[in-house]
């Protein structure tokens, strides 16, 4: 049985309550602070849209050496000066117990936790030994690989160290193939995490994830329509000169604008002829599913059939031409049903795998018991 985490809802955070406290949470500022005058003139164009939590990064790990890799403690002082001057909530990535300690000596309000440093079980634990007794929120970003257990025991161990201000943020993960994104998200990872935890407040970051300024609203808005609670978006007041990830920050009135286009639909609502309505379908949609099972179980029965006829008669289980031709049938008969092919062929491929298994398994005496696993 998987522990369950002990969490304080985001509401509860005191963070995100300057202007508004509607979905979604905001959190945005430059990938890097680089001055004092870059990190003030981009929070004022924020606090101007309502944002009250400013992220930037102090320390910074980057891939290779020589680059620029963040200006270091001095910068947290330029954050506390957003902090005293213009009232909003500071907050920037943390990856060791060092870190913890200047960003409670300079007022941090919350910390996050990088994508390679969530990977590392070791860093995680230091860091949550470091916020034993604070009251620090900590938002934890996925590993750069798709490991759901990393990324949950990353949280059991923050969690086991007293932070119930706990929150995980979507960055997409690393992959070598190649893609649009420069990262490739895994919604059914997060769908996973959020069915796992319902209680987790979950946040996107589709700067990471996108890496160019033209993805931001389409992965924004993924995100949203998924019930995601907040974004946290990189901003730059003259991205084109950010010392890191130029490509994908806006200035704050570019984010203003991608902001303006999100459409937040409500994940429930109070109407009674909604809920009757939505209701209705949903029985409509279980029963289906229930002929669906039917149906396959059905199938699978007479599949178990015909393999163990053609054990008898010492016939091959694989007949390429006969799956072709039913293959092409299916999908042009589905075709007039409005059923696109990629759909179709991606679930009759699942059958027919599951039917060769569960002929395999007949075929050389294994136990058939039609999962086809
Ligand atoms: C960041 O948020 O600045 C950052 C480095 O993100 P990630 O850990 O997702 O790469
Ligand atoms: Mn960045």
């Amino acid at each position: 049985m998987e522990k369950r985490l002990d969490i304080i809802p985001l509401k509860d955070w005191n963070l995100f309550n300057l202007f508004n406290d509607k979905r979604p949470y905001l959190i945005a500022g430059p990938c890097s602070a680089e001055s004092e005058i870059q990190i003030m003139e981009t929070a004022r164009g924020l606090k101007a849209l309502g944002i009250s939590v400013f992220r930037a990064g102090i320390w910074k790990p980057r891939t290779h050496p020589n680059t620029f890799e963040g200006v270091g403690t001095p910068g947290l002082k330029w954050m506390q000066r957003v902090k005293n001057e213009l009232g909003m909530k500071i907050c920037t990535e943390v990856a060791s117990e060092k870190h913890i300690f200047d960003c409670m000596k300079f007022g941090v309000d919350m910390v996050w936790i990088g994508a390679r440093t969530t990977a590392n079980p070791f860093l995680v634990q230091e860091i949550a030994d470091a916020l034993r007794d604070t009251d620090i929120p900590v938002l934890v970003k996925n590993p750069v690989n798709p490991d759901i257990d990393l990324w949950i025991g990353a949280l059991e161990r923050l969690n086991q160290a007293g932070v119930k201000k706990l929150g995980v943020i979507h960055r997409g993960f690393s992959t070598s193939e190649k893609i649009r994104y420069r990262n490739r998200p895994d919604w059914q990872i997060a769908i996973e995490l959020r069915s796992r935890y319902p209680e987790l407040p979950f946040f996107c970051d589709p700067s990471h994830l996108g890496g160019a300024k033209e993805y931001l609203q389409e992965i924004s808005q993924t995100s949203l329509d998924l019930g995601l609670d907040g974004l946290m978006i990189e901003s730059h007041c003259d991205p084109s000169c950010a010392l890191s990830d130029a490509k994908q920050q806006l200035t704050p009135k570019e984010l203003g604008e991608m902001l303006k286009g999100l459409i937040v639909r409500e994940s429930d609502s109070d109407s009674p002829e909604y809920r009757e309505n939505i209701h209705q379908l949903r029985a409509k949609i279980d029963v289906i599913d229930e002929s669906l099972l039917y149906l396959l179980a059905s199938r699978m029965n007479i599949s178990r059939q015909i393999g163990q006829y053609k054990k008898e008669n010492n016939i091959a289980i694989l007949q390429t031409n006969r799956w072709d031709s039913l293959l092409e049938k299916v999908i042009g008969r589905a075709a007039e049903q409005g059923l696109s092919e990629k759909f179709i062929s991606t679930v009759f491929n699942a059958i027919h795998d599951a039917s060769v298994q569960v002929q395999n398994e007949i075929l050389t005496g294994g136990q058939a018991d039609g999962t086809g696993k």
